[in-house]
């Protein structure tokens, strides 16, 4: 038995020595570098423990052994790239950022480029593409954004002057010179004012202005010579038309007016002719006012002789009345006519004037048959 426990006891003090062998390796490792140890640990190098193989600093990292890890010193300063148009400021080397990109400063599209960056020329989309105004008569087509032009003004379409409208361009409107002005042509009985090259009128046709219709003519207007109707026609009452006065008398109805029925002359000491007539009223209605009797007086040949007085070779004389219906006269006497060469004598014309105010005028060919005889001759 003493024997066995001296071998325990050995035995004991054996692992007794190894472990406290162990335990002094163990503390001095930790006392040189709990750190180091723990990453010769994770690495399970154990060459840190003479010497460390350094990466140098960076901005994320500090100076250390690519090993184990033992670091030294300082970070390095970012290396900062300014921010641009889509990046933001940031590290070149790490990439760290600090804010956001600074965005494009856009300048808008224009007729021929797409919208564009000013700072970095980026562009987006495409071009605007012009905006095309139509070309008018002065003015070509055009942008109306950057004015480019293409191909030429269209030139005005002229229509020519009218009478109430200048020359004018029938598109745009403008005009030149003024209005020809209508040509006035003047109005008649049955068209008003009208002119003559746009056929415009102005007031009123003048309508016709009537000439009442007379014995002889019918009603006609004064201005275009339209007639209406028929003449009237005389009206004769004792061989007068009441109307118009027309005498209408035969040779033989003659002494139904009037009848010189008595007739003489005599020649004075100085060629006066002395006549004396006699009248008879003829008519059995119409009182006779004045008888204005026309004589020439000739000589023994028939011809026609002058008054000495005054160079005339008729002389008027003038019965005044009344002389009423069917009555005779009293003889009445002239004496006004010198010519002592007095043999015949004729009666160019009689003029008969009555009460009623119509007149009868025998002429030369009617004159003489209030008379017997056409030529008296003297004595
Ligand atoms: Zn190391
Ligand atoms: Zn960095
Ligand atoms: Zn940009
Ligand atoms: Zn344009
Ligand atoms: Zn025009
Ligand atoms: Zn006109
Ligand atoms: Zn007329
Ligand atoms: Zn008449």
């Amino acid at each position: 038995m003493e024997k066995k426990n001296k071998g325990l006891i050995i035995t004991l003090l054996c692992v007794a020595g190894v472990l406290a062998a162990c335990f002094l390796f163990v503390g001095f490792s930790v006392s040189w570098s709990g750190e180091n140890l723990n990453r010769i640990m994770k690495t399970g190098s154990v060459r840190c423990l003479f010497s460390h193989e350094w990466a140098d600093a960076t901005c994320t990292e500090k100076r250390h052994c690519i090993h184990c890890g033992r670091e030294e010193g300082e970070l390095l300063a970012h290396e900062w790239a300014e921010a641009t148009c889509t990046e933001a400021r940031h590290c070149s080397v790490c990439g760290l950022t600090d804010g956001d990109p600074l965005g494009h400063k856009w300048v808008e599209a224009t007729c021929t480029e797409p919208q564009y960056c000013s700072v970095c020329k980026a562009t987006e989309g495409d071009p605007a593409g012009h905006k095309w105004i139509e070309a008018t008569c002065t003015e070509p087509k055009h942008c109306s954004v950057c004015s480019l032009t293409e191909g030429s003004a269209a030139g005005h379409n002229w229509a020519e002057a009218t009478c109430t409208e200048p020359k004018h361009c029938t598109v745009c409107g403008i005009t030149e010179g003024s209005a020809s002005g209508h040509n006035w042509k003047k109005a008649t009985c049955t068209e008003p004012k009208t002119c003559t090259v746009c056929g415009a009128t102005e007031g009123k046709a003048n309508g016709h202005r009537y000439a009442a219709a007379t014995c002889t003519s019918a009603k006609r207007c004064k201005d275009c010579l339209k007639i209406e109707g028929k003449p009237l026609g005389h009206n004769f009452v004792d061989y007068v038309c009441t109307r118009c006065g027309k005498v209408s008398i035969t040779a033989s109805q003659v002494p139904q007016v009037l009848k010189l029925t008595n007739y003489r002359f005599r020649i004075n000491s100085v060629g006066g002719i002395e006549t004396y007539m006699t009248f008879k009223n003829g008519s059995a209605t119409k009182t006779i006012k004045y008888i204005n009797i026309t004589v020439q007086y000739k000589n023994s040949v028939g011809d026609v002789i002058a008054n000495e007085i005054n160079g005339e070779k008729s002389i008027t004389y003038q019965y005044v009345g009344p002389l009423g219906p069917g009555q005779t006269s009293k003889e009445y006497y002239w004496l006004h006519f010198y010519n002592s060469s007095f043999s015949r004598w004729s009666i160019p014309e009689v003029e008969i004037i009555y009460m009623d105010g119509s007149k009868l005028t025998l002429d030369e060919s009617l004159a003489a048959y209030i008379c017997e005889n056409v030529e008296i001759i003297y004595p």
